[in-house]
């Protein structure tokens, strides 16, 4: 499901900041994600070495998650569940987190009102229960807030307004994230409650679905299966690839540390990258010559998509200590070892 390797390393870097949750609870929405699923499998970890375990609450109503894997751990507890749907939790909560969200712009263009209920009435839902519970709340919004970013606003800040379509092929996914953001911001200011927003950019690495269509498990697919690459559009347009070991660790530092009512981007702060070079990038990572292929965008993909994205981390480096260790070719070695391993190869 993952590297082990990588867990650890998880683990050990969030020493100083993992203490806080020993003899906690935490209710996780959207779990079984491919965020949700390292959440797991760091908590279990820091579990073996916390003096008290935290109990960890997981739901997911399971709309793209194909996997059934679960990491075993006595102090977690599984539920198929929707995030907008109401839910009575025993005993008191300190953490409330909703990862819940499509966030593959494939499936998201498939499910477009599936998407806004989970940003919107699921973080309105969870939002209510952190209330009761005097929980601290943390969503996961994007990077896709952002829309298209005017170039003089490059590396992105939080500060940012962002330059979205209200009606668009992303919309569903950009606004109801911004909508979300805007519930937190309401909820901080006007009902003190604790809340902060995490906006991850282009976060990668092994336990990707190899049908998640984002474009690195869509590459490593083609590999595996001998297909040529498929470089959509231009291949100008650009992002900074973001390993999960580094973005967990950036997630774990807000969801622990994050100054009330504040958002934090998370994300690599470089290279910025075009699509085109990043399969350069790849063949010089492997060592060999990969076939690709320079196409339309597909009607299954939503076209209308930022030009550029890259994050300024100022914020959460000075606020958080988040420091992004894992170069991009060091963590495409490990997710194509990875992919080499676990992928089919079939489309
Ligand atoms: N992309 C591509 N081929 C693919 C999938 C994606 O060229 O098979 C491009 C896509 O046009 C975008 C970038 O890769 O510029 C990242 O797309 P992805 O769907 O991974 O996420 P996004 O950053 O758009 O949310």
């Amino acid at each position: 499901m993952f590297r082990a390797a990588d867990i650890v390393e998880i683990a050990d870097r969030l020493r100083g900041t993992a203490e806080i949750f020993a003899g906690k609870s935490m209710l996780f929405a959207g779990g079984r994600g491919f965020l949700g699923r390292y959440f797991q499998a760091v908590f279990a970890e820091l579990n073996r070495r916390l003096a008290k375990p935290c109990r960890l609450i997981v739901i997911d109503n399971m709309i793209t998650t194909k996997t059934d894997e679960r990491v075993e751990d006595p102090s977690f507890t599984y539920l198929t569940r929707d995030a907008a749907d109401p839910i009575a939790i025993e005993g008191s909560l300190d953490y409330v987190v909703n990862a819940a969200g499509i966030a593959s712009p494939f499936y998201y263009r498939a499910y477009p009102l599936e998407t806004l209920r989970a940003a919107v009435d699921g973080t309105r839902n969870l939002l209510e229960l952190a209330l009761a519970k005097r929980a601290r709340f943390t969503f996961f919004s994007s990077s896709e807030i952002y829309g298209d970013p005017d170039p003089r606003h490059m590396p992105i800040q939080e500060s940012y307004r962002g330059n979205v379509a209200a009606m668009g092929p992303r919309a569903c996914y950009d606004e109801s994230k911004r909508l979300g953001e805007t519930l937190c911001y309401i909820y901080h200011t006007h009902l003190g409650l604790h809340t902060n927003v995490i906006r991850p950019f282009n976060v990668y690495g092994p336990g990707m679905q190899e049908l998640d269509y984002r474009v690195l498990p869509n590459f490593a697919s083609a590999i595996k299966g001998g297909r040529a690459l498929r470089v959509y559009g231009s291949g100008r347009q650009t992002r900074t690839f973001c390993y999960v070991t580094d973005a967990l660790d950036g997630f774990v530092r807000v969801i622990a540390r994050g100054i009330a009512g504040e958002a934090y981007n998370i994300g690599a702060e470089g290279p910025e990258i075009g699509i085109a070079d990043l399969v350069d990038r790849i063949e010089r990572v492997l060592g060999r010559a990969v076939a690709r292929e320079q196409v339309e965008y597909p009607d299954s993909y939503p076209a209308d998509e930022p030009n550029r994205r890259c994050p300024d981390i100022r914020k959460a480096r000075l606020q958080l200590g988040f420091v992004p260790a894992v170069e991009l070719d060091e963590g495409l070695r490990r997710f194509f070892a990875w992919t080499d391993a676990h992928y089919r190869g079939t489309p």
